[in-house]
């Protein structure tokens, strides 16, 4: 058989990769002391993946594809263990849903513009060593997504990931490493550090290496990387509002947004966390909502008492967030059987309840007199997040005006908000969604450039 250029590619790759696991630290591939040296060990490896084919580099996505489905309940497991936050059989979920649905290296097209002059290409190319800094409330997921659509683009990672969820975090970034080597690729294509504080994040934002950082959590980390002078994606905050009118299919909407509230305990920054409902349709929803979806409908004294539970004067009770709708109540002394899902109550949408970003599994609603007065309370909750939002309606006029209003980058129309992940809707999935920087829902073209390769009076063949 002749030996083909793409033949002796492989062994050479699969040759470099084992030399590289020789050298890897402590038996954790891609995890080091030291902010600079994990960095200088993805720029090693960015030079190797820089020159992989994408055929081979489509062979490292496939592996972290597979491993993600096999280690899907031990990363579900870990996660919810180390952060206490979140449920296990939704994370199983939500690890399957990466390794399915988050784009590999397909995303990346090519654009062409051929006439007299010759032919121009518009090639997307990597940027070299990203900078990544993840949240606590994904933590694999997002390491396993972002890790996927990097390394489509021909880059490598360096993760600061937050450190409640370092010891998830560093197992995902091994499994990327491991994948990576079974398939031909070298070894450090992501890397993190044993103690992520805000001084690595700080030596990781401003490192002459790192030309790009992909933010994911809150309002403090987004500021923070489109303050350090790097081009930053960042995905910040959210506090999604489900609007629910009188032309909507009240039950399912009930159904819907429950489920959407629920999943994983309420972490995804997608997830509905208050309800503007149309006031003619306030107490049918509520019906459906406490007598078949699970909700607890919290005594006004109550919610005063789960108000001073989950929410302190330096803002979130940490203790509190992901955590189930059993578990908060019984915080406060209040016991319920099993099938109890979420809690409830009607209030205005100034209620510390309903205008904080909860991420539990409580859902206030808001009345509203009409459909106008309805989309102003939702675009005020949404606090110019522009992240995600959601609508029960069959009225077409009124859906595309809520849209027009509120700006978000996802906006769920008559289902769950997981489907903006694709969970039971079109489309693609990602853990990172870029509101505040206008990429919307990231995926590996979101971490390329643009480049222009211009041939000219040749090669166009019209
Ligand atoms: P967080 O803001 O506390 O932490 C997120 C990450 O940022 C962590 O790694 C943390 O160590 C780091 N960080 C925080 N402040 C920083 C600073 N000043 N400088 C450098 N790094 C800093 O958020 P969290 O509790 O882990 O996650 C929940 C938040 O993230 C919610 O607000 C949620 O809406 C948001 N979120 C957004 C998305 C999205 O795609 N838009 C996805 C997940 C979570």
């Amino acid at each position: 058989m002749p030996i083909s250029e793409s033949m002796v590619q492989d062994i050479v790759a699969e040759v470099m990769a084992k030399m590289q696991i020789a050298e890897a630290p402590s038996g954790k591939h891609g995890v080091f002391k030291d902010m600079n040296e994990a960095i200088a060990a993805a720029q090693k490896a960015q030079k190797i993946v820089r020159d992989l084919s994408m055929d081979q580099r489509e062979k490292i996505i496939s592996n972290i594809r597979k491993k993600t489905h096999e280690q899907a309940e031990i990363l579900a497991r870990m996660g919810v263990d180390e952060t206490g936050m979140g449920n296990v059989p939704h994370k199983i979920l939500k690890h399957h849903l990466v390794a399915d649905k988050v784009p590999g290296t397909e995303d990346i097209k090519t654009e062409a513009y051929s006439g007299d002059r010759g032919l121009t290409l518009i090639e997307m190319g990597p940027f070299g060593v990203i900078g990544a800094i993840t949240p606590c409330t994904n933590p694999s997921e997002t390491v396993l997504c972002n890790a996927m659509g990097m390394i489509a683009g021909g880059n490598t990672v360096v993760f600061n990931p937050h450190p409640q969820a370092i010891k998830t975090s560093i197992y995902a970034v091994n499994l990327v490493n491991e994948a990576s080597i079974e398939a031909g690729g070298p070894d450090n294509v992501a890397c993190t550090v044993e103690k992520p504080t805000l001084a690595t994040s700080d030596i990781m934002m401003h490192h002459p290496a790192i030309q790009l950082i992909a933010a994911t959590g809150g309002p403090g980390v987004v500021t923070a990387v489109l303050s350090s002078g790097r081009r930053g994606i960042g995905a910040g905050a959210g506090n999604p509002p489900a609007v629910v009118d009188e032309t909507a299919d009240i039950r399912k909407a009930a159904a819907d947004i429950v489920n959407g509230c629920t999943f994983d305990n309420n972490l995804p920054c997608i997830a509905e966390k208050e309800i503007v409902a149309i006031e003619s349709i306030v107490d049918e929803l509520l019906h459906y909502m406490v007598n078949e979806q699970g909700c607890y409908l919290a005594s006004k004294e109550e919610q005063d008492k789960l108000a001073a539970t989950v929410l302190t004067p330096k803002g979130l009770n940490r203790k509190c967030v992901g955590r189930s709708a059993k578990a908060l109540l019984a915080m406060i002394g209040v016991e319920v059987p099993d099938n109890i899902r979420c809690i409830t109550f009607i209030g205005e949408k100034e209620h510390p309840l309903i205008a904080e970003e909860l991420m539990m599994p409580i859902l206030g609603i808001v009345p509203a007199k009409d459909f106008d007065d309805a989309v102003e309370k939702a675009v005020w909750l949404e606090h110019g997040n522009r992240h995600s939002a959601h609508i029960h309606s069959k009225n077409v006029d009124r859906i595309t005006k809520y849209a027009k209003a509120i700006d978000t980058a996802i906006l769920v129309k008559n289902g769950p908000s997981y489907a903006a992940l694709g969970f039971g809707g079109e489309g693609y999935c990602t853990f990172t969604i870029a509101s505040r920087t206008g990429e919307g829902l990231t995926s590996a073209k979101s971490f390329t450039k643009a480049r222009k390769c211009v041939m000219t009076d040749s090669l166009c063949i019209r």
